[in-house]
């Protein structure tokens, strides 16, 4: 029996205005999912204003108080992992590491936003001299619209919901129509962790129906985005067109830069868990190897007994939609000749579900499509090069600059480079990203950031009051 999903709206279930429904589909073996609403004008409507009403009183709590029920949502979260990790899997195949991480990582939104709003997103006092008292405070916007994409359904809602929610703002969230369900029951468990009625409200719809629908809703008063180049373009028009303050987190090609003074295990390792990670479906996947070639062919031996070892199901997901399955496999069959790999599985039960065999080009050429676009699949690309310089030039060689890692013996190095590349962050041997640390892009990979103290100014605007005192 198909289970329907409501909208999640004013605190409660509420079927779709059209009365219609949509499909999904299990990418591990391509079985009919459960149906969600489909969402629309209407719908967004009805949540616009139940978020409209209640902003005001949500802001009006102490940060201390919003904390504390942030902390509670994070509190029910980690009681209901078990439900949310099914909820996610039935509509993503994601193996169950891989979901695990990504339920404890929507905690460590919760738990870090809690904590530094009580500390954080304050004014200040600006001495003006006698007779004058001039300060700046922090407020929310009121109604934000949060738009998030398919492959880190729950974590990409929480990552953007912490931080508005933790300043005050209420959000209308509108996720994936493919991956819908952890963020519905993210909405309910709010509820009853104290999240007051119309703060956090869930349509579920299409991109052009409901995604739309919100970006355009005058009630909306602040965007976040994250998902395709293409749709983060159509809402920098229409935010531009309302003058609508918008973050967007968009696409990467992402470059991992390796020289033969690393510690190669350690750089093997990073270069395997770029492309496995959620099957390589992350936007900071650092699938773009850039590796000296005095050791470039000791790399590439060492990657492909690793990804060989990688079991479909086991350590691996499917791609989770069939239109990225099938734009993966376009990418492979206009790339011939990997070193392992190579496209999808013909037999076994990895044949049923839309799983791609792990794959590995050596020695690419900078131009191929296969190198400058994003992939966002199991795909790890090689481009040897011979000095410093050549490595910064094929590192910043793409239209993107969301990510690179470097690996060197050498820490001066290390950090010489991280200086110089255009990316919002660059990890130097190893060096982790985290709650804590801001996340954004350079050029095409979007603007704005979410994560870290600089999310919660995001999703706050700064009024200045100036009193004269006689
Ligand atoms: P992908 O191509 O990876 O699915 P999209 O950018 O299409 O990425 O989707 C990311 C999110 O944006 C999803 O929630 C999707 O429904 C939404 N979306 C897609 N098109 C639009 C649009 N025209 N307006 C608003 N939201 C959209």
């Amino acid at each position: 029996m198909t289970t329907r999903h409501e909208h999640w709206i004013d605190g409660r279930s509420q079927p779709p205005a059209s009365g219609a429904w949509m499909p999904t589909l299990d990418p591990a073996t391509r079985e009919p999912g459960d149906d969600f609403a489909a969402g629309g004008p209407a719908d967004v409507s009805r949540a616009v204003a139940a978020s409209d009403v209640a902003w005001r009183g949500w802001a009006a709590r102490s940060p201390a108080e919003r904390g504390a029920v942030l902390h509670a949502i994070a509190d029910a979260i980690e009681t209901d992992t078990d439900t949310l990790m099914r909820l996610e899997r039935a509509c993503t195949g994601k193996v169950p590491a891989q979901l695990r991480l990504e339920v404890d990582m929507s905690v460590a939104y919760f738990r870090y936003y809690a904590g530094v709003v009580r500390a954080a997103g304050q004014g200040s006092v600006i001495e003006q001299g006698a007779g004058v008292h001039t300060y700046t405070r922090y407020e929310p916007y009121g109604v934000v619209g949060v738009i998030t994409p398919w492959n880190l359904p729950l974590n990409q809602a929480c990552r953007s919901l912490a931080p508005a929610l933790a300043m005050g703002n209420a959000v209308v969230a509108k996720p994936s129509e493919f991956t819908s369900a952890s963020t519905l029951h993210l909405a309910r468990l709010a509820s009853r962790a104290g999240l007051p009625d119309g703060v956090l409200n869930v349509v579920t719809g299409t991109g052009p129906q409901a995604g739309e629908a919100l970006a355009a809703h005058p009630g909306v008063r602040r965007l976040a985005f994250t998902g395709s180049v293409a749709t983060g373009r159509y809402l920098a028009g229409v935010a531009g067109g309302r003058l609508l303050p918008l973050t967007l987190e968009l696409g990467g090609r992402s470059p991992i830069m390796v020289f033969a003074d690393a510690d190669l295990e350690r750089a093997v390792t990073a270069a395997v868990a770029a492309l496995a990670a959620n099957v390589g479906q992350v936007c900071s996947a650092t699938t773009r190897l850039l590796v000296e070639e005095s050791v470039h062919d000791e790399m590439v031996d060492r990657i492909v007994a690793a990804v060989e070892r990688l079991r479909p199901g086991v350590d691996f997901g499917p791609l989770i939609t069939e239109a990225q399955y099938r734009r993966v496999l376009d990418l492979l069959a206009g790339q011939p000749g990997p070193v392992t790999g190579g496209g999808p599985y013909t037999d076994g039960p990895a044949a049923r579900g839309l799983y791609v065999r792990p794959t590995v080009y050596a020695r690419v050429e900078p131009t191929a499509r296969i190198a400058r676009e994003e992939v966002f699949g199991p795909v790890l690309v090689t481009l040897p090069f011979r000095d410093e310089a050549e490595a910064l030039a094929l590192a910043d060689d793409s239209d993107y600059g969301l990510v690179a890692a470097v690996w060197s013996g050498d820490l001066a190095r290390g950090l010489r480079l991280a200086e110089r590349i255009e990316a919002g962050q660059v990890a130097v041997n190893g060096g982790p990203l985290t709650v804590e640390t801001p996340f954004g892009g350079y050029r095409r990979s979007g603007y704005g950031r979410e994560k870290g103290l600089a999310a919660l100014y995001e999703y706050a605007q700064l009024k200045t009051v100036s009193a004269a005192l006689r």
